[in-house]
């Protein structure tokens, strides 16, 4: 049950909402949701899985190309798979895309294309994990659901002085959240707790001066509040160490392979290379004379840094290799790779010098 200063609190929030919304490509703004505007539980989903773990500013150009290209739920689940991987370069996690696709086709097959509206049934769609699905919910369709990110979990750990670290903290954040979710405009409110967090209620420097919550916030009161949510430290990365082999042929060519679907960059277009381990140990993918880009790649993913070694070398027409394809220069376009596979073709560059 909510008490009275909860209630409060969302009453402030919306208020402040009403007047001062970000304004998001995907978003149905308070104005006109107060004049009957729905948002489309299409564009929420869609902007929903592109923003984890990637901020608004990323976001924008890839929504606008996705939502350009295929307007509908439909038109994704019948995109070639390639398409949509390329497309999706750059926003990283290609787990995610493989997902998007996944539950695209799930909706347009099985729910007649009309997303479900209950965060239960959202959650039950690939690639839709508690979170994702309680934003649809509240978001599309203004179910009562608690939305918990980490802009959340920060608004909630300042106004209530919360200064048990995170992950342990989780916990009692979402019970706060819950507490002050309304049972009206729900998605309004989950946006809110959102943009106060990305706006004012910011990670190092809350501007707490221009606060609509200011007058509860405990955790200004007592003049922690820059200080939360506290942290566990977190148990350093490990490194890996690979070797990713360039290889152009005399017309220019150049040598990609398919990722294996599963694991890390699965099923992306990629430069031929070695297993990312303790050392680097590996075959090339043809017999030719390489030589090595001088320095070396670095890559970090969300459990260890990425060391590579970039080998180049030129070979004539005729060469055949053991594994991938050589890629006419006319459609080879390396803004569809994978960031790290952006990073070797530009390192590639030095090792194709003139020395
Ligand atoms: Fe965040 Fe300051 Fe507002 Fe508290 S008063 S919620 S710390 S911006």
């Amino acid at each position: 049950m909510r008490d009275a200063k909860e209630a409060e609190i969302s009453a402030a929030l919306l208020d402040w909402y009403d007047r001062h919304a970000r304004v998001l490509p995907w978003r149905v703004g308070p104005a006109a949701r107060a004049g009957g505007e729905r948002p489309d539980p299409y564009r929420v989903w869609l902007s929903e899985v592109m923003l984890q773990q990637t901020t608004v500013a990323a976001v924008a150009g890839h929504f606008a190309r996705f939502t350009t290209t295929w307007p509908n739920v439909a038109a994704l689940a019948a995109a070639p798979d390639a398409e949509v991987m390329a497309a999706w370069a750059g926003l990283g996690y290609y787990a995610r895309a493989r997902n998007l696709l996944a539950c695209a086709r799930k909706v347009a097959n099985e729910h007649g294309g009309h997303f479900p509206e209950s965060a239960a049934a959202l959650a039950a769609l690939p690639g839709i994990g508690p979170y994702t699905a309680a934003a649809v919910a509240a978001i599309a369709f203004d179910a009562p659901e608690t939305v918990v990110d980490a802009n959340v979990e920060r608004v909630a750990a300042r106004l209530f002085a919360v200064q048990t670290p995170l992950p342990a903290a989780k916990r009692d954040l979402i019970a706060i959240a819950a507490r002050l979710t309304p049972e009206r405009r729900a998605g309004d409110h989950a946006q809110a707790m959102m943009d106060l967090g990305a706006t004012i209620c910011a990670p190092r420097t809350p501007d707490c001066k221009v606060c609509p919550v200011a007058g509860f916030c405990k955790g200004r009161a007592e003049g922690i509040a820059a200080t939360l949510p506290q942290k566990a430290a977190k148990p350093e990365k490990p490194n890996r160490y690979g070797t990713a082999y360039v290889a152009r042929r005399a017309d220019g060519a150049l040598l990609l392979e398919r990722r294996p679907p599963r694991g890390l960059l699965g099923g992306m277009l990629g430069w031929p290379g070695s297993e990312w381990g303790p050392h680097t140990n590996s075959a090339p993918p043809l017999a030719a004379d390489w030589r090595e880009a001088p320095g070396e790649v670095r890559h970090t993913f969300t459990h260890f840094h990425l060391h590579l070694r970039v080998l180049v070398t030129e070979v004539p027409q005729g060469a055949n290799p053991e594994r991938g394809d050589f890629t006419p220069p006319a459609e080879f376009q390396p803004a569809a790779l994978p960031t790290l596979m952006r990073k070797v073709w530009l390192h590639a560059q030095i090792g194709f010098l003139p020395r």
